[in-house]
């Protein structure tokens, strides 16, 4: 079993999607470790993306992802981030896959209604981001 951390991000939360998109994630067979509501401050949204520092979409992102509430969601299934990744569709829902989260609920590059991890490492990093040990549910 693979790890991987999805947030749902600001526009789908406002847009009103959080509930299609949890039943998306587990119509695809996902199990949810842990979930919450939360909005970023300036400071963890510029944490949180910092490998992202230096890009020119870096400043909008930080002021995207702290503008109102997000829903960090831990996922597992085999294969997690290649998974998560197929199921979300292309960063930019214009060229996402019909079908994908993205194509469903994304306005745009930017405000592309989630998020997920890009390799075993960062999802484990990300899921410690939002999550302690304890947080993340043991299922059987
Ligand atoms: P994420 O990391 O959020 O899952 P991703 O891995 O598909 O998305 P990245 O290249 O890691 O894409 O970019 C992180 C986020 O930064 C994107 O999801 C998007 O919100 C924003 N972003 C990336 N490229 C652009 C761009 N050219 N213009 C505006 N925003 C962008
Ligand atoms: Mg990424």
């Amino acid at each position: 079993m693979e790890r991987t951390l999805c947030i749902i991000k600001p526009d789908a939360v406002s847009a009103g999607n959080v509930g299609n998109i949890i039943a998306h994630i587990q119509k695809e067979g996902f199990r949810i470790l842990a979930m919450r509501m939360t909005t970023l401050s300036k400071k963890s949204a510029s944490k949180f993306y910092e490998v992202h520092q230096g890009r020119p979409f870096y400043d909008s992102l930080v002021e995207f992802m702290s503008s109102g509430p997000c829903v960090p969601i831990a996922l597992e299934k085999d294969n997690a981030i290649a998974e998560w990744r197929r199921v979300i569709g292309s960063t930019d829902p214009a060229e996402a896959a019909a079908g994908t989260i993205r194509k469903l609920y994304a306005k745009n590059k930017g405000e592309n209604a989630v998020h997920g991890s890009d390799s075993v490492e960062n999802g484990l990093r990300e899921i410690a981001f939002f999550f302690t040990e304890g947080e993340l549910a043991d299922l059987a």
